[in-house]
C-alpha cells in the first residue's frame, strides 16, 4: 500500500494531558496542529478511576471523562486528530519526517508528548478493573492514589529509589507499609534507604516475589501471594492495597540515537523551555519528566511546548546541528551557505540577484 504524505506546521505525538494541552494552545494560535493519538488515546489517565487532584474539578472527576474534556477542547479549536501511532522518525533535517503504517508526515515543528508507562509485574490481579484489581487497590502512583488508603495496610513492591519514595510518602496515610523486595538488599540510593529504614511505619520482606494480587471486584485487594526466592516457599499475606514501584519506561524508543536522553530514556529538554537539542523539536509531559509525573504538570509543560513551537516558527530561519539553516517556508540553506534547497527539492544559489525575485539569504 502507498503511504499518504502529509505536510504540517506542528505535529504533536501523544494524546495525554501534555499532548492535548499543546494542541489546545497550538490550535488557538492558528497553527492547525495535527495530533497523533498513539496506542493509548487519552493517555495514562484513561486507566484510572477518580482523579481528585486536577485543579478545576472540586468534586473530582473520572480519568477517562477528564481526558474526553481535554480532547473536546482541542477539537473545538480545530486540532486535527490521527488515530495511529508513530513507528519511526527522521529528525536529521527539517521538515522532520514521521512514519506511521499509512502515512509519511512532514512537519516543521514536532512536539513529543508520548508519555511514560509504569512498569508492571505482569501477574494475575494486577490489570485494570474489571480484568484485574487495578483501580480497586492496585496502583503505581502514590501521589495520585495514596489519599485513598487512609488507615490501611499497604504493600509496596520494589527495591529502588521509586519504591522507597512511594513507601515513605504512603506512610502519611497508611497504618503500615511493607516493602516487598526480591533480593536481600535494596538498589535505592543510600539516603533513600536510610529514610525508609528510619521510618517506624515501614517494614521489609526480603527475597520475595509477589506472584498474585488477591481479592475480588466487590472486596478490592485483600492480599498478595508471595514466593520466597531462596526457599521456594509460597504464602499469602493479607493487605488492603498494593503499590507497584518498579520504575517507569518513557516511550522514546523511536527517538533513540536521534535525541539526547538520560540513562533511562527520558528526553532532555533545555533549561526553562521545552526545547530538545534539535531546533524545532520540543518535548513535554512524562516523556521528559521522571520527577513530578502528574497530569497537571504534564499539561503545564504541554502549554509551554506549544508556545515554544509558535515562537520558533515566528523566528525562523534557525541553525540545525549540522550547520544548515531552516527557514519558515521549509527551505534549507546549506551548511556552506552557498545554496538554498527549496521544499520541492530545487537547488538555487544563495545569491539575491540570481534568485528570480526570491528574497534570498546572506552569509
Ligand atoms: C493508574 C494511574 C493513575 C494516575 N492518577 C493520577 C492522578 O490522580 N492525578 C495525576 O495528576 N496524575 C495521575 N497519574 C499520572 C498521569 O496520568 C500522568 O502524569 C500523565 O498522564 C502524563 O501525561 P502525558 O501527556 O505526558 O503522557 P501520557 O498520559 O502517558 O500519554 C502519552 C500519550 O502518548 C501516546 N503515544 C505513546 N507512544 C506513541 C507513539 N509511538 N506514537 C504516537 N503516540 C504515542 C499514547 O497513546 C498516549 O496518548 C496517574 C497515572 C496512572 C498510570
Amino acid at each position: 500500500m502507498t503511504s499518504k504524505i502529509l505536510h504540517r506546521n506542528v505535529v504533536i505525538v501523544g494524546s495525554g494531558p501534555a499532548g492535548l494541552t499543546a494542541a489546545i494552545y497550538a490550535a488557538r494560535a492558528d497553527l492547525h496542529p495535527l495530533l497523533i493519538e498513539g496506542p493509548q488515546p487519552g493517555g495514562q489517565l484513561t486507566i484510572t478511576t477518580e482523579v481528585e487532584n486536577y485543579p478545576g474539578f472540586s468534586k473530582g472527576i473520572q480519568g477517562p471523562e477528564l481526558m474526553d474534556e481535554f480532547r473536546e477542547q482541542a477539537l473545538r479549536f480545530g486540532t486535527e486528530f490521527l488515530v495511529t501511532w508513530i513507528k519511526e522518525v527522521d529528525l536529521s533535517h527539517r521538515p522532520f519526517t514521521l512514519y506511521t503504517d499509512d502515512h509519511i508526515i512532514k512537519t516543521r515543528t514536532l512536539i513529543i508528548a508520548s508519555g511514560a508507562s509504569a512498569r508492571w509485574l505482569g501477574i494475575p490481579g494486577e490489570a485494570p478493573a474489571p480484568q484485574g484489581l487495578g483501580g480497586l487497590g492496585v496502583s503505581a502512583c502514590a501521589t495520585c492514589d495514596g489519599f485513598f488508603f487512609k488507615g490501611k495496610y499497604i504493600i509496596v513492591v520494589g527495591g529502588g529509589d521509586t519504591a522507597m519514595e512511594e513507601a515513605n510518602f504512603l506512610t502519611r496515610y497508611a497504618s503500615r507499609v511493607t516493602v516487598v523486595h526480591r533480593r536481600d538488599k535494596l538498589r535505592a540510593s543510600k539516603i533513600m534507604q536510610e529514610k525508609a529504614f528510619k521510618n517506624p511505619k515501614i517494614d521489609f520482606i526480603w527475597n520475595a516475589d509477589v506472584t498474585e494480587i488477591l481479592g475480588t471486584q466487590e472486596t478490592g485487594v485483600t492480599g498478595v501471594r508471595l514466593h520466597d526466592t531462596v526457599t521456594g516457599e509460597e504464602r499469602e499475606l493479607a493487605c488492603e492495597g498494593v503499590f507497584v514501584a518498579i520504575g517507569h519506561k518513557p516511550n522514546t524508543d523511536m527517538f533513540r540515537g536521534q535525541l539526547e536522553m538520560d540513562e533511562v530514556g527520558y528526553l532532555i529538554t533545555a533549561g526553562r523551555t521545552m526545547a530538545t537539542e534539535i531546533p524545532g523539536v520540543f518535548a513535554c509531559g512524562d516523556v521528559q519528566d521522571s520527577f513530578y509525573r502528574q497530569a497537571v504538570s504534564a499539561a503545564g509543560t504541554g502549554c509551554m511546548a506549544a508556545i515554544d513551537a509558535e515562537r520558533f516558527l515566528d523566528n525562523l530561519p534557525v541553525e540545525m546541528p549540522n550547520g544548515e539553516e531552516a527557514t519558515r517556508d521549509g527551505e534549507i540553506i546549506t551548511a556552506d551557505k552557498e545554496s538554498i534547497i527549496r521544499p520541492d527539492g530545487e537547488v538555487i544559489p544563495n545569491k539575491p540577484e540570481e534568485q528570480d525575485g526570491h528574497p534570498g539569504y546572506f552569509q
